[in-house]
């Protein structure tokens, strides 16, 4: 059924983010009737556009980011009819935020929901939180969505959490963190806890260890300027992966209540061992890729690929090992890693059980893996032998869980139409909260520093493979090693 209505502010509605992902999701949920015909989505950048331009950009990001069979003509133009463009600079008090206001207090009651949707460059967000407070467009039903990056380190986080923070109340900030959309990772949540079978093995009693992997195939992609500023700490370790270690790892919410899962989810943030900054490659290994393949083809290494070719010593690959100090974890490793022009997209997460004892069945028996993988193809698959039919005690390895990914399953092809929507409900339950930000910026520092100390670089890996031979040292010290090693 539809949520109440609403009018939409998106604040740089001209750019990548906004058209790629933001408009096509509103567009599904428009065409599966969750939208009123009476909400309302309004544009905002600095470009001068009217309403019927920015509606043909729209209609063309449509063409472009919405499957073929699920754009029909008369649902694409009764959409486009909800959306509005208003040019202004967010950043400035000054421009026409007149025109912003009487469109939205036109033909709304004063009680409607209002979400300003931040998709500008993260140094703009509070002088946009304060614009749109001090110009009287924020009301009591008003939330503001905020994109990543939430700042660059723990300074600028709490600077933009804090900017932000003093024109809009906690409860009505929504950080988006798109993993936390994705519904395998929301799965996790209900393995861990609506399966007494696993909740009672989820520990370092039955656990060795867990692998978090987001790889992927592509490289730069022209994104050059902005990537070689971030890397993959800052652009995936610090938010999505471990958001992801959260939901793995954290104790029994007493609901499901937003703030009793975020409560958890910062508690496991705040118990992860400090990294020391003096001797990181004990922990932590970074990789930048040179020249070598990507589906079959050479492709060229990362300096060639920067505007201008400069010299960079910014990862594009990171593998590292984090601990959880506390009864359930100690001793279990847990090894996030990330990177670009990886052999394969994938991103899963990897759940090592113990091996058995020797005994009956010849020698010792490998632990049980329980894979959760998010992309591409969301499944859930947990091997067991069982006897190989037959008057012996042969054994077969046989996947004890169906998968999830057939068709059916899937309402939503994009995270970012659950969260759209959930914003609108003043749901924040799948978004991240301040001092979960603050933590995990908190415990990336020594990172960061160590590497800005560290001329050494990054260690290189030929585009391809799963990274620089750091990342294997990394689990060998344990005697573990990466799931596609187990594999070959
Ligand atoms: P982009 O393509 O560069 O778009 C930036 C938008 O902001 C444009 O619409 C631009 O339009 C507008 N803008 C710039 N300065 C403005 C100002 N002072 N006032 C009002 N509007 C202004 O960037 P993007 O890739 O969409 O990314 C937007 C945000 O989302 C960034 O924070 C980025 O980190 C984050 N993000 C992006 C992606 C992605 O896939 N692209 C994924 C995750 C997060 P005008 O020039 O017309 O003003």
């Amino acid at each position: 059924e539809p949520v109440e209505s609403f009018d939409y502010v998106i604040f740089g509605a001209t750019g990548d983010l906004t058209m790629r992902k933001l408009l096509p999701a509103l567009y599904r949920r428009f065409a599966e009737g969750q939208i009123t015909a009476d909400s309302r989505i309004v544009g905002t950048a600095r470009s001068p556009l009217d309403d019927e331009t920015y509606r043909e950009r729209a209609r063309k990001a449509l063409g472009e980011h919405v499957r073929a069979d699920e754009l029909i003509d008369a649902t694409v133009n009764r959409f486009l009819r909800l959306v509005h463009y208003v040019s202004l600079n967010g950043a400035e008090s000054t421009g026409n935020w007149d025109g912003l206001k009487t469109l939205l207090e036109s033909n709304a009651s004063a009680d409607r929901v209002r979400v300003f949707y931040l998709a500008t460059a993260p140094d703009l967000y509070g002088e946009i939180a304060r614009n749109v407070s001090e110009q009287g467009l924020r009301s009591d039903t008003s939330r503001i969505v905020l994109e990543k990056p939430i700042g660059t380190d723990l300074d600028t986080a709490r600077k933009v959490n804090e900017n932000v923070g003093r024109y809009f109340p906690e409860n009505s900030i929504f950080r988006i963190d798109h993993y936390l959309g994705k519904e395998a990772v929301q799965n996790i949540i209900a393995l861990r806890f609506a399966n007494p079978m696993l909740e009672r093995m989820w520990d370092r009693e039955s656990i060795d260890y867990v692998q978090i992997t987001a790889a992927e195939t592509v490289g730069l992609e022209g994104r050059g300027g902005y990537y070689d500023g971030s890397g993959a700490l800052r652009d995936m370790i610090q938010n999505h992966l471990l958001q992801v270690l959260t939901v793995v790892a954290m104790e029994r919410p007493e609901s499901l209540d937003a703030d009793a899962l975020r409560d958890e989810k910062v508690r496991v943030l705040t118990s992860l061992k400090p990294l020391d900054r003096n001797n990181l490659r004990a922990n932590v290994a970074r990789g930048q890729y040179v020249q070598g393949t990507a589906g079959g083809k050479a492709v060229p290494a990362y300096r060639e690929e920067l505007p201008g070719e400069t010299e960079s010593n910014t990862e594009t690959f990171v593998a590292l090992k984090a601990e959880i100090d506390n009864d359930r974890w100690q001793g279990v490793p847990f090894y996030l890693r990330s990177g670009k022009r990886m052999p394969e997209k994938v991103t899963e997460v990897v759940v090592q059980f113990r091996a058995g004892e020797p005994g009956l069945f010849g020698e010792a028996r490998p632990g049980s893996r329980l894979v959760i993988r998010v992309q591409p193809n969301e499944s859930v698959t947990l091997p067991l032998f069982v006897k190989h039919p037959g008057n012996s005690f042969g054994l077969d390895e046989v996947d004890a869980l169906s998968k999830l990914g057939q068709p059916e399953r899937i309402r939503y092809r994009d995270s970012y139409e659950g969260l759209m929507l959930d914003a609108v409900k003043g749901s924040p339950a799948l978004f991240v909260r301040k001092d979960e930000t603050e933590a995990a910026w908190k415990w990336v520092t020594p990172i960061l520093e160590g590497w800005s100390q560290d001329e050494t670089g990054p260690d290189s890996y030929e585009a391809g493979t799963w990274g620089p031979e750091s990342a294997r040292e990394l689990l060998q010290q344990a005697g573990h090693v990466w799931v596609e090693d187990i594999a070959a």
